[in-house]
């Protein structure tokens, strides 16, 4: 059904129409009377779609633009870890407005370097939304910890401080808040209950590129920050990821640890004579870097128009009886939307499940998905406690899996796993007339509700 146009026209609507900026493209009104659309038979049921076209390509590449940089390093031979690493770092410590980044292989390794190098490990208990990405809580357990979930604010799909401290005990080492989707997470309360209790913040802002709160880019506000640039994100590189902080030792231990334990500032050791510590490799390559430079141009951009869209489809949406999105935090500068999220209530739609309205919603030409399932409830976790590694060093009373999993129910953020839908962030790269056309097919679907179901 849905009409195909080529990459090259569609980059030409989109210049045409700009970003909503030529008049005579650009439709009016609020959701409740736009009636072009709306009135319409839903796409569903043999209608047209409400899309006419294709969404921003990702990772987006401008070969005239991007590529001087990236054919330069190839054609120098000089791959591995050298300077064009070392001025990507420089520029995402400066745009973040932190003393230090260091890049590694990805997301994933930032965090469980992080940990490691706060010595988070056996024994340790470590605070965790249980509505995340798993690399979130595979990081705890790799390091050899027990994550303990800590249920969210369903309004904000965030953490919710008000439950962090009830969780803590006499083993809590780290909180690790995951701003999610890319909204930030209330970090004044959770700093000052780590304050209070002496506990690491090791921020996953795996999502939060270039998102503030409080006037400070997130990833910096904790002990360290963790950034993924894979391909999917909002600032890619294929592969790849970085940690930040202020925290000049750390990030020596972290700088050493990247590259076998060798000696690097204040880990000190006769250069040139080896590892002197415990390390591994997570070292990226200069084209990684190249290509991260070329995509960090764009960036700030894309944040402002993908937080100016996203505020624009809240707008229109949120009347919609049953669709509740997002909110965010009131020290919430601006948000990197990874994802738009909002919650569907499926009573108010006639009872037209979540699974048939996001079928309907694709039909439209609108992408959506239903979000992460509940990480404090899978099989990972029991498995972890019952391999040969959990039982040479626990206790047996701390890996009673009924138990634990008891403890860490999140019966909120089983009820928001259920509810969810997302959309993905090229979608807030579109035009404000998409914006207009992903509301009249969510309006469409309200107004038919009883039929699709
Ligand atoms: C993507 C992501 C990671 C892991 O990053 P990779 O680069 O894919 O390893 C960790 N946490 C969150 C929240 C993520 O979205």
């Amino acid at each position: 059904m849905k009409k195909k146009i080529s990459r090259r026209n569609f980059v030409k609507y989109n210049s045409v129409a700009g970003l909503g900026t030529a008049a005579g493209l650009q439709i009016t009104g609020d959701v409740f009377n736009i009636g072009k659309n709306s009135s319409s038979t839903p796409a569903i049921l043999g209608g047209t779609p409400s899309m006419g076209h294709d969404w921003p390509d990702w990772p987006i590449w401008k070969p005239q633009i991007d590529e001087e940089r990236v054919i330069e390093v190839i054609r120098s031979g000089v791959w591995s870890r050298a300077a064009v690493v070392k001025e990507f770092e420089e520029k995402w410590a400066e745009t973040l407005g932190v003393k230090r980044c260091l890049t590694v292989v990805n997301g994933t390794n930032a965090l469980n370097a992080a940990l490691a190098q706060y010595e988070i490990g056996w024994g340790d208990e470590v605070l965790v939304t249980p509505y995340t990405f798993i690399a979130s809580v595979s990081c705890i357990l790799f390091n050899g910890a027990i994550p303990v979930f800590v249920d969210v604010d369903p309004e904000t799909f965030q953490m919710d401080p008000a439950k962090i401290e009830e969780k803590i005990t006499s083993n809590t080492a780290a909180i690790l808040p995951v701003h999610i989707l890319g909204l930030p997470c209330d970090m004044d309360p959770i700093m000052k209950i780590a304050k209070k209790h002496k506990l690491k913040v090791i921020e996953d802002a795996c999502q939060g590129w270039l998102a503030e709160y409080d006037n400070k880019k997130l990833g910096t506000i904790g002990d360290a920050g963790c950034f993924s640039f894979q391909n999917s994100k909002n600032l890619p590189m294929g592969e790849g990821g970085a940690i930040v902080s202020n925290d000049d030792e750390f990030m020596d231990r972290c700088t050493s640890f990247h590259n076998y334990g060798n000696p690097y500032g204040s880990v000190s050791g006769e250069v040139g004579a080896g590892t002197i510590r415990i390390g591994t490799k997570l070292r990226i390559t200069e084209y990684q870097a190249a290509i991260g430079l070329a995509q960090l141009k764009r960036l700030e951009d894309q944040t402002e128009l993908r937080s100016k869209n996203a505020e624009l489809l809240k707008g229109k949406i949120k009347d919609v009886p049953g669709i509740l999105p997002y909110r965010l935090y009131d020290k919430t500068n601006r948000a990197a939307f990874h994802l738009f999220p909002f919650r569907y209530k499926e009573e108010e739609f006639k009872g037209l499940s979540r699974s048939k309205f996001l079928e309907a919603l694709r039909a439209e030409g609108v992408p959506c998905s239903s979000g992460y399932r509940p990480l404090n409830k899978m099989p990972y976790l029991e498995n972890a406690f019952n391999s040969k590694f959990y039982k040479k060093f626990y206790p047996s009373e701390r890996l009673d899996y009924d138990s634990y999993a008891e403890v860490n129910e999140c019966p909120l953020n089983d009820q928001l796993c259920d509810e969810a839908v997302w959309f993905t962030q090229n979608l807030l790269l579109g035009s404000k007339e998409d914006m207009n056309n992903i509301a009249n097919a969510i309006e469409k679907i309200y107004k038919n509700a009883e039929k699709i179901k």
